[in-house]
C-alpha cells in the first residue's frame, strides 16, 4: 500500500465530496493530502508542488467539473514528461460510464464508480499501488 506519508491530491468541485474523500484518506492513515475544487487549479497544484520540491505522488480526481474535467486534466498530466507516471485515480459516476475506455485509453491508473464504500476505495489503492511498485 502507498506509505503514510504520500502526498495525495483530491480534486472535487463539491466540497462535501472532497470531505468524504479525504476523511476516508484519514481513515486509511493517509497524513499528507491537499485539495482543489477543478482540474485547472489540480493541474496548477502538481506543477507548484512539484516546483516547490513536495511533489504530488498520488492523483484521485473527479471527472465532471468546471473549467478543467478530470478526463482533460489526466490527458495533460499524462502529456508531461514530468508527470506521465504519476497515479491517477478518477472518480466518475454513472453518466460517464460509457466514456471509462475514453479514460483507459488516456492512461488512467483506476477508477471508481461513485458512490463507493470505504472498502472499494481501500481495494482499488491497493491495486494502483501494486502496480506503482512493480513497476518500480
Ligand atoms: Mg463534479
Amino acid at each position: 500500500m502507498f506509505p503514510p506519508t504520500t502526498k495525495i491530491l483530491v480534486v472535487d468541485d463539491m466540497p462535501t465530496i472532497r470531505d468524504l474523500v479525504k476523511n476516508q484518506l484519514r481513515a486509511m492513515g493517509f497524513k499528507n493530502i491537499v485539495e482543489a475544487a477543478d482540474g485547472e487549479v489540480a493541474l496548477n497544484t502538481v506543477i507548484s508542488q512539484a516546483a516547490a520540491g513536495t511533489p504530488i505522488e498520488l492523483i484521485v480526481s473527479d471527472w465532471n467539473m468546471p473549467k478543467m474535467t478530470g478526463l482533460e486534466f489526466l490527458k495533460q498530466i499524462r502529456a508531461s514528461d514530468q508527470f506521465a507516471k504519476l497515479p491517477f485515480i478518477l472518480l466518475t459516476s454513472e453518466s460517464e460510464r460509457d466514456q471509462v475506455t475514453e479514460a483507459i485509453m488516456a492512461g488512467v491508473s483506476q477508477y471508481v464508480v461513485k458512490p463507493f464504500a470505504a472498502k472499494a476505495f481501500e481495494e482499488k489503492l491497493k491495486g494502483v499501488w501494486a502496480k506503482v511498485s512493480a513497476a518500480g
